[in-house]
């Protein structure tokens, strides 16, 4: 490390002393360049220089005057300590106050407003018993502060930093800070993460003077300047760190799977009882020839639900079992695993056969491996899987944590799960010399912008095109509170029923005891992960209760209880209600998809477990109980449950969100459209963007401050561009030191894996 690194890396322990060190590090902040990364949320206009006469209640104002007396004094009654000043411009007097826990916290102010000094004061007007005061008034001191009074005014005059504070660390205390350790640094202190070409090009600020630009503006245009100069710095970092990842996996070599006209898959295109669509074809055709080729594949596959990614997994991996290699398909859930099991199946009919009577010439082996199969079965699949006789072998994503053995495993095929992580990968890739290509496909719309950020290392493909006779799903808002609607609910369900169809009933809870309301911070992560919830549990919520407040507040609905009162509707008379959640054992989930499928019960409650993928082509109806506990792509999602043949579909909102909460807006943007990727954008307009890259993303010393990845997308694009060229141009780095480290140091290691994923 450099003596001029070091500079930025030191503790602010050593530079600020224990005592204001100690209050930083409870905003996470430890270092020197974590506290001049602690930008300013925001900046308050600089007061007018007011006279005490003239002074409003609650004005904010700045006043030139001089201290009379200042004292600090415990406060018996309430505890804690308090100064108290009285400051006067000769003609009226205004009092200043300050609060703190301990005395010995308010002695510096103390000792600055001497008696008899002159000062700047900054402030909100108040009234206490009559009198006016401001209360933690910023103030400069003449002598202290400033060396004359111009330069006071011209200091007060500045906008005012407003920072990200905490009770115990005050925005003042931090711009006191910031400015401790900011004035004292050069320009070779402070290593710029920007190449100089590429900041003299567009006429960028350097960091340093970036950082006195955002935190010691002059004027507005300062802090604005210095804030889209370190904008565009994250945005290139980031950027530099995805376009190395991609130049890392372009090096690598894959065994190209070269498509034939005579395999597999021209039998399966043969057999398929419908065209596929133009997009199906289009997309099946660019990854056919990324198979082909030497280097790995890593593609997403965007597309609606029941846009039919299935077939097109399907052709990928027949092409690479035509190829002499094998494929794998992984599914978030074993429910899922199976149904794909069967679902392909169906589609290949014999080719799925070999080696068994009645199997096609040139048929492979459809081998399903999941964590609950009994071990002689396990045992088996383990054996077709590792000796090769298996083509394609189905499973969760466990499978390729655990290590099952492959004789040449060519493509892996990820269903539902974009976020994929990065130590599958690194597993996968550290199996052999020869990673096999990869294909994520997600229902969940990503929007470009952020597809660019997060996932800037993939390829993305988008299946547009629906098939055709798809039904549109009719979706309805249905107050709670309304019996009647409720009633004709149940009612419709029944029609549905004698119709001969299926209906879910999606609850937030399994039951009574079920605590379903976790953190509204991972729940509110819909967009980038709306399979978070779609694992083997039951799916996280929102917490709306702030939005809900003052409605009565009845407990959430529950899979045991709706069911239980479904069948005591009278409406609902004599028919079969199913039960389905993640605590049930895998034979039950089987038993209880079943059965609903079959027709037996045709009415299945369930939590979200339902949320991904599963495809049953009678269900046309779904009742969504509080609806409003759910994020829009989640919903978005377990509509997609219905509406999958050609029969018209329904889905009621059940919801006792009032009408003009943010909650109820969601249930409406629902309601207008069923298109995933309008919903994708609407969700990011209601979400707070921060929520857009995931949890992970918003507060800790690691994250994107000020970029914001909708609001910023030329930025990023341009960022992106200039990434690219400096990495073709310096893979290693080496010549753009202080972008490397900017990586290192800032991205961190677990930044690094969280862009990872994809
Ligand atoms: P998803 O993209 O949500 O995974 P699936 O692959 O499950 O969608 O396909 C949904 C349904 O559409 C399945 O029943 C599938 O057989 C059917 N399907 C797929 N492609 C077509 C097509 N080109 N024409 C008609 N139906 C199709
Ligand atoms: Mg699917």
């Amino acid at each position: 490390m450099t003596a001029t690194q070091s500079r930025l890396s030191e503790p602010l322990a050593k530079v600020l002393g224990a005592r204001t060190a100690g209050g930083l590090a409870k905003l996470g902040l430890e270092t020197v360049e974590d506290l001049l990364r602690h930008y300013p949320r925001r900046y308050g206009s600089p007061g007018e220089l007011t006279p005490i006469g003239a002074l409003a209640s609650g004005e904010h104002v700045t006043v030139m005057a001089r201290v009379r007396t200042a004292q600090v004094r415990s406060m018996r009654s309430r505890g804690g300590a308090m100064l108290k000043a009285v400051v006067t411009d000769g003609a009226d007097t205004l009092q200043l106050t300050f609060f703190a826990k301990r005395p010995g916290v308010l002695r510096m102010h103390e000792s600055k407003l001497k008696p008899g000094s002159t000062g700047l004061f900054t402030g909100t007007v108040g009234d206490y018993r009559g009198r006016r005061q401001l209360t933690h008034p910023d103030y400069l001191i003449v002598g202290l502060d400033a060396a004359d009074e111009d330069e006071a005014v011209f200091e007060a005059s500045r906008p005012i930093p407003i920072y990200p504070a905490a009770a115990a660390v005050p925005t003042w205390r931090i711009g006191r800070s910031v400015r401790t350790v900011l004035d004292p640094l050069t320009e070779s202190d402070v290593l710029d993460p920007i190449p100089a070409a590429v900041r003299n090009e567009r006429g960028l600020p350097t960091l340093l003077q970036a950082m006195r630009h955002v935190h010691v503006p002059a004027e507005e245009a300062d802090w604005q300047r210095g804030r889209d100069r370190l904008r565009f710095e994250e945005a290139l970092v980031l950027q530099t760190a995805l376009a190395r990842r991609r130049a890392a996996r372009e090096a690598l070599a894959a065994v190209p799977r070269a498509s034939r006209a005579d395999g597999l898959r021209a039998d399966l295109d043969a057999r398929l009882p419908f065209p596929l669509t133009g997009s199906q074809r289009d997309v099946g055709e660019t990854i056919a020839a990324d198979l082909a080729r030497s280097t790995p594949m890593l593609r997403l596959l965007q597309g609606d639900v029941g846009a039919g990614k299935t077939v097109v997994a399907l052709r990928a991996m027949l092409q690479v079992v035509d190829a002499g290699g094998q494929a794998a398909l992984l599914a978030p859930t074993e429910v899922l695993a199976a149904q794909h099991l069967r679902t392909l199946e169906q589609l290949m009919g014999p080719l799925a056969h070999g080696g068994m009577l009645g199997g096609a010439d040139r048929a492979t082996r459809l081998t399903l491996l999941t964590g609950s199969q009994g071990s002689k079965a396990r045992r088996a699949a383990l054996a077709e899987a590792a000796s090769g006789v298996a083509g394609i072998v189905v499973g969760t994503h466990a499978l390729l944590s655990e290590g099952v053995q492959f004789a040449d495993l060519g493509l892996v095929v990820v269903d539902e799960q974009h976020r994929f992580g990065v130590e599958q990968r690194d597993a996968l890739r550290a199996r052999s010399d020869h990673p096999p290509h990869m294909l994520v496909m997600t229902a969940t719309p990503i929007p470009r912008t952020v597809a660019m950020t997060v996932f800037g290392d993939l390829e993305t493909s988008l299946l547009t095109e629906k098939p055709a006779h798809r039904a549109d799903v009719a979706t309805h808002v249905v107050p709670a509170d309304n019996d009647a609607w409720l009633a004709r609910a149940w009612a419709r369900v029944r029609e549905e029923v004698d119709a001969g169809r299926r209906v879910y009933v999606v609850c937030p809870r399994i039951d009574a005891d079920d605590d379903a309301v976790h953190d509204a911070q991972d729940a509110a992560d819909t967009v980038a992960d709306p399979e978070g919830a779609a694992g083997e549990h039951d799916g996280a919520l929102l917490d709306v209760a702030a939005e809900s407040r003052g409605a009565a507040r009845a407990p959430l609905a529950s899979v045991a209880q709706t069911a239980a009162l479904l069948a005591e509707r009278p409406e609902l008379a004599g028919v079969r209600i199913g039960m389905m959640h993640g605590r049930l054992s895998a034979e039950d989930k089987d038993a209880a998809m079943a059965a609903f499928a079959g027709g037996d019960a045709p009415v299945l409650v369930s939590t979200t477990v339902i949320e991904v993928g599963v495809d049953v082509a009678d269900a046309t109806m779904m009742v969504i109980l509080d609806a409003e506990r759910f994020g829009i792509s989640q919903l978005h999602q377990l509509r997609g449950r219905v509406g999958r043949g050609s029969l018209p579909s329904v889905c009621l909102l059940v919801s006792r969100a009032p009408e003009g909460t943010a909650a109820r807006d969601r249930l409406a943007a629902l309601a207008s459209t069923t298109d995933g990727f309008v919903l994708a954008e609407k969700d990011l307009e209601l979400r707070r963007e921060g929520d857009v890259l995931g949890s992970a993303q918003s507060g800790g010393r690691n994250s994107l401050r000020l970029l914001r990845v909708v609001r910023d997308a030329a930025v990023i694009d341009d960022a992106r561009a200039i990434a690219r060229a400096i990495v073709a141009e310096d893979p290693s780095l080496d010549r753009n030191p202080a972008l490397a480290s900017a990586i290192d140091t800032w991205l961190g290691e677990d930044r690094e894996s969280f862009l990872e994923r994809g």
